[in-house]
């Protein structure tokens, strides 16, 4: 994922919510504990490196002016409407993304096919933002 070596101090950080966010979601970390640390890793990076935990999945063309907007801080909308997230780092018991809630069009439900949600009453605390969301994924599609 392009960082190395962030300080102990933020991956404490973000092993702790990322606990927390499994708990408060309903869903769990993925079966293979690599893939798990591999995302805390890149997480705790851009905490230390521009002091917000950009989502360390995507390509930014500019990471800085993308922390800007709330859209792939950890946890990012796609998480927070769709309960999809598309490091792996929240997932099923079985590592599959949530892929339920997904539009119709969207790059996940074509990837992993029709994913269920196992926890429904857990998760997608701004659901009511998915207008919006679908607005700015076609306006800004990093
Ligand atoms: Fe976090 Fe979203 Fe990236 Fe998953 S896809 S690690 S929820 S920012």
């Amino acid at each position: 994922m392009g960082q190395e070596h962030p300080s102990d101090k933020s991956i404490q950080k973000m092993q702790k919510f990322v606990a927390s966010y499994c708990e408060k979601s309903g869903t769990t970390t993925h079966p293979d504990a690599e893939v798990t640390e591999a995302v805390v890793t890149g997480l705790a990076a851009h905490v230390d490196t521009l002091g917000r935990p950009l989502c360390p999945c995507r390509f930014y063309p500019d990471k800085r002016a993308e922390t800007q907007y709330r859209t792939w801080i950890c946890a990012c909308d796609d998480m927070q409407i769709y309960k999809y997230c598309h490091c792996l780092l929240f997932v099923t018991p079985e590592g599959s993304p949530i892929t339920e809630y997904l539009p119709p069009d969207h790059e996940g439900l074509q990837i992993y096919g029709l994913v269920k949600d196992p926890q429904p009453d857990k998760g997608r605390p701004l659901r009511d933002k998915a207008e919006e969301r679908e607005i700015e994924r076609r306006r800004r599609p990093c």
